[in-house]
């Protein structure tokens, strides 16, 4: 008898026959005779809704409020589904985040999960029940409730699983599993059979929606087996792991995009030395997000900066470095919107020199400019023209051979 936990996303739960599909797909583990624990998100786009009339009321609302709110949303599939299974012939309990024993650090909206006291929920399995738990949340020692950001369910689901030492963490979700690139804009994608968490976690950061990068490091950092696969099709999904068990000879695994970076350029800091640390320190005071960072030395002994963020961050940069010109002491701020950022992954880049070479060679090829790149030790990221993205995505996916192995 194995612990199993299983996590169904939003679309997974979306209405009462997803949730019936649900109650089936948690009855099959129950039938192979393990017992089952189960994480969901709120249905649908209930969290948006929810959002949007709290905007309604005020631009900025209040972060205990909202997570009072957003909290809601998970409460009603717990109820829901636990009604499902108990129709099915199953003994199932619902639990709240805090219910459930998820103790969070003391920050609304975004909470780290602090600890987790598994006892309520053991007993429950002891006990023969299936125990379905309200996915991203959490409640403070002082008995606040949080929440763990958008998308925190993945992590409710792996930290459960890592704490009650489960044998397996399958995510369910609208997808088939992990795929090469997304298959919604390249036709020939492919769906990868297995990846290694530090593949998972580059492609997670680098906007590949299906999983919550926070739950990827979890699970790597107390080496939980995960499984993305689909709630409706009952196909084998990707399985996420130490190493990557299949496919090892390739050198890149995965192509991510995003689109909708701006790339701005401070020209003529006086003060290279310290001008640097002051604009960075000023941005993220004002929680904006910076990606990629190049800095230039002029002969005239200034420094020119450039740097990437998501265009939604350009007009608040844009007046806090306006607003702050004096202290940094720049000549001039330049911008480019419509910008994109296409990144190759793989593992098998520690040990193979010339990858990026290769991708920039590629890039040139098809005439597309690299306008600023990054790299870690298993990815390169390209800021290109955002015109160019599906096309960048698409000759490298070909280049790297991501479509033709089985
Ligand atoms: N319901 C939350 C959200 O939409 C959490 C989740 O689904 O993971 O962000
Ligand atoms: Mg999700």
């Amino acid at each position: 008898m194995g612990l199993i936990v299983q996590k169904f996303g939003g679309t997974s739960v979306g209405s009462i026959d997803r949730i019936l599909n649900v109650a089936g797909r948690v009855k099959e583990e129950i039938d192979k005779g393990n017992q089952v624990v189960v994480v969901v998100s709120a249905m649908g786009k209930t969290t948006d809704q929810l959002v949007n009339m709290a905007k309604e009321l005020s631009p900025q609302p209040n972060k205990r409020e909202m997570d009072m709110l957003l909290t809601t949303g998970e409460q009603v599939t717990i109820s829901l589904l636990s009604i499902a299974l108990n129709q099915n012939g199953l003994e199932a309990i619902s639990y709240t985040g805090w219910q459930a024993g998820i103790v969070t650090e003391p920050v609304h909206a975004n909470a780290r999960i602090a600890k987790i006291d598994t006892n309520a929920i053991s007993q429950q399995l002891v006990s023969g029940k299936v125990v379905v738990v309200a996915g991203f949340q959490g409640i403070t020692e002082d008995g606040e409730i949080t929440t763990l950001g958008r998308g925190g369910s993945d992590t409710t689901a792996v930290a459960l699983a890592a704490a009650l030492k489960a044998d397996r963490c399958d995510i369910y979700t609208d997808v088939t599993g992990v795929f090469t690139t997304d298959p919604r804009y390249i036709k020939n994608a492919r769906k990868l059979l297995s990846i290694s968490y530090d593949e998972m976690l580059e492609l997670a950061n680098l906007g590949a929606g299906v999983l919550h990068p926070r739950a990827v490091e979890f699970a790597k950092n107390y080496q939980v087996r995960l499984e993305v696969r689909s709630s409706m099709e009952k196909e084998e999904g990707t399985v996420i792991e130490g190493e990557a068990t299949m496919e090892q000879n390739l050198v890149v695994r995965g192509v991510a995009f995003e689109d909708e970076i701006t790339k701005v350029t401070v020209l003529g800091l006086t003060n290279s030395l310290t001008s640097l640390s002051t604009i960075f320190t000023t941005l993220a005071k004002n929680h904006i997000n910076v990606d990629i960072i190049i800095q230039s030395t002029t002969e005239a002994g200034t420094a020119n900066l450039s740097f990437s963020i998501h265009t939604d961050d350009w007009l608040e940069t844009l007046n806090v470095l306006e607003d702050n010109k004096e202290v940094l002491g720049y000549e001039q701020l330049d911008a480019e919107n419509k910008l994109a950022k296409v990144s190759i992954v793989g593992s098998g880049m520690v040990s193979n020199p010339g990858v990026a070479a290769k991708m920039f060679q590629i890039l040139a090829d098809n005439n597309i400019q690299v306008k600023m790149v990054s790299t870690s030790e298993i990815k390169v990221s390209a800021v290109v023209e955002e015109k160019h993205m599906l096309k960048a995505v698409e000759v490298l996916h070909d280049a790297f051979e991501l479509a033709s192995v089985e």
